[in-house]
């Protein structure tokens, strides 16, 4: 949700924060704009409403010229996304310029208390109280006129800063610019995520890893409370309530060619397409013949702890949630542990009952999820061990849990998530494995698990071959204004996401229902306009499936049926179906979810949706 990039250094530095936003899109936003800072001091600021496109033109007709600038996409909280609340904005007479990715809850006060004190707003956004606070607390500061930060000799600058923050209730990614000290940037954090590059005789920020690929390898990665002083030639890092702080510097893991569309018309179809490749690098190095279990090297548990382990809850949101309802199903089966899901946003403010044996896992691809953040605090803070599940390396859930497994899945930019989520059912499965080869299940039976593991990612590349049939389908019925997907069991799940993929990129409602839960007020919506989506491969329920396929039939419903290869009975009573490899129960949610991605793709793009940038979502939703 909303990109910041920073560019201090000896380059134009608009060039690195147009083609930075861009990268940052992928995470949703509805304006931009950009302040560049010029030889004499003076700042330029150009902001837009809508795509980036409209502020590359406008800068193309006015060019900002500067080698120190801030830029930011939006994503609205508080006013409207118009070019007026799109960032940067100014604080007192243009003292500092800012850009801010987060929420500032008590922004009413302020703005009410700085009204009194003579600032003028100029927006209705709740990050520019950020802007005039700052102002104040310099213009106090040097009233003053102490030096009392260590970090010179920005000193009053970090001072006034540390002092504005700590006024701030909420979460902020912040950058800042200064009229007076026109060399400095300075960023912090607090909850929204920041990392910084370091280059020669230059530093970046950006709000992820992804602008820097191919300006930078070295990265640091800003932790919660920190606040940050680049210049041209220096990174110094200090702790928002203390004193300088060392910083380490990792290297980067992103390729530019990673976040290239590398000749695909889309993220999407380009993360589609990637998932045998995903899928593999979910399991790289993770499964164990020898024992017939799977291994993890990060998640900083004794086996004495894990096997004491008597409960576990897996807490997401979105998709992830999706992903972790199908590990439920799979650990309780394969483990006989007592799994619960959790929405993220719901576990936080709750107060569950939760034992010393009880394990948290949160599941996010960005790891930044403000509302899984909270939640796996919460539990954190009742003493309760967490474990992340994450795709974004060094991302603020994986540095706040105790320990984790990452996806490996590459970055995933097109907002609707697809290769993450079935990475995501990758991992799960084999943490099934791995609690079930401690407990109740054989070596055999461990072994039987792992060979269908080996065999996913060509299965995987097969069901990819029902692009064309998938497209098919999406011609016949993306004019429906109401879809039903229906799936039972371990494709319960598979339901869910397939109806929710449909709803977030084509805008078509959609609804996921176990198969038979359908009776109970869904059927009502059968008719011959409504298409109805069930995922009925073969598998103990597969008779139940046929039953509840019938009765759309019997009320004029449509049915395209995802079905496994060779199946007559289902092709006999759907209108249309999509075959997949044949795979264990236990793996179909991943081979199934392949089509319904693509089905969803292709209605999407029939119907002209803008698919990598859905209106009104963000690809990290880090506000809560
Ligand atoms: N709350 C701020 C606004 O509405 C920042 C939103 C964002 O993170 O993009 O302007």
């Amino acid at each position: 949700m909303c990109g910041i990039v920073g560019y201090v250094g000896h380059r134009e530095a608009c060039e690195f924060l147009l083609d930075g936003l861009r990268r940052l899109e992928y995470r949703g936003y509805d304006s931009a704009g950009v302040a560049i800072t010029d030889q004499a001091g003076d700042v330029s600021i150009c902001k837009t409403a809508g795509r980036i496109e409209r502020l590359a033109s406008a800068l193309a007709s006015s060019p900002l010229q500067g080698s120190i600038g801030i830029g930011h996409t939006r994503w609205a909280t508080h006013g409207p996304p118009t070019e007026g609340n799109a960032h940067p904005h100014i604080g007192g007479e243009r003292v500092v310029t800012i850009c801010h990715n987060g929420v500032i809850e008590n922004f009413q006060e302020l703005k009410a208390r700085l009204e009194t004190e003579g600032y003028v707003f100029q927006s209705a956004t709740d990050t520019e109280v950020i802007a005039h606070l700052i102002t104040d607390c310099l213009e106090k500061e040097s009233s003053e006129s102490k030096v009392s930060d260590s970090v010179a000799p920005y000193a009053s600058l970090v001072t006034a800063v540390k002092a504005a923050l700590s006024q701030l209730r909420g979460t902020y990614g912040l950058v800042v610019m200064f009229r007076d000290h026109p060399g400095v940037i300075i960023a912090a954090r607090l909850g929204s995520p920041l990392v910084l590059g370091i280059g020669d005789d230059e530093h970046f920020v950006a709000s992820d890893a992804s602008p820097l690929a191919g300006y930078t390898d070295k990265i640091v990665y800003l932790s919660d409370h920190q606040v940050a002083v680049i210049t041209a030639d220096s990174v110094r890092v200090t702790h928002r309530d203390h004193g300088e702080v060392r910083h380490s510097v990792e290297n980067l893991q992103v390729d530019a060619t990673d976040v290239d569309l590398a000749g695909y018309p889309h993220y999407m179809l380009k993360e589609i397409f990637e998932q045998p490749e995903s899928i593999k690098n979910a399991m790289r190095g993770r499964l164990c013949e020898d024992d017939a279990t799977a291994m993890f090297g990060g998640l900083n548990l004794t086996p004495q702890q894990l096997g004491s382990v008597n409960r576990i809850i897996l807490t997401a949101c979105g998709t992830s949630w999706h992903a972790a309802l199908l590990g439920e199903y799979l650990i309780e089966e394969f483990a006989r542990i007592p799994v619960e899901v959790e929405y993220a946003s719901e576990l936080r403010y709750r107060n569950p009952p939760v034992d010393p044996g009880t394990l948290v896992f949160a599941i996010s691809q960005s790891g930044e999820t403000a509302d899984t953040l909270g939640a796996i605090r919460e539990m954190k803070r009742k003493g309760h061990r967490t474990l992340a599940i994450c795709n974004t390396v060094g991302s603020s859930i994986a540095q706040e849990a105790d320990g984790g497994i990452y996806l490996h899945a590459g970055p995933e930019i097109g907002v609707a998530s697809t290769k993450a989520y079935t990475s995501q059912c990758m991992v799960l499965s084999l943490l099934a494995l791995y609690f079930g080869r401690m407990r109740h299940l054989s070596f055999d039976a461990g072994m039987r698990i792992i060979n269908e593991f080996h065999a996913l990612p060509s299965k995987v590349r097969a069901a990819l071959q029902t692009d064309e049939e998938s497209k098919r389908i999406a011609a016949k019925y993306s004019g429906a204004n109401n879809f039903l997907y229906l799936g039972r069991q371990y494709n319960f799940p598979t339901a869910l996401e397939g109806a929710l993929k449909l709803k977030e990129i084509s805008y078509i409602h959609a609804e996921g229902y176990p198969a038979a839960e359908m009776k109970h007020g869904p059927i009502a919506l059968v008719d011959e306009a409504t298409p109805s989506v069930f995922i009925v491969p073969q598998g103990f329920v597969y008779e139940k499936v046929l039953a509840n396929i019938e009765e759309v039939k019997a009320r004029g419903g449509p049915v395209i049926a995802i079905v496994e290869h060779g199946d007559t009975r289902v092709a006999a009573l759907a209108d249309d179906v999509i075959s997949v490899p044949s795979v264990a129960e236990f793996v179909q949610p991943i081979v199934s979810a392949i089509p319904l991605q693509l089905l969803s793709y292709h209605i999407a793009l029939m119907r002209g949706c803008d698919i990598d940038k859905p209106r009104n979502l963000a690809k990290s939703v880090t506000v809560e």
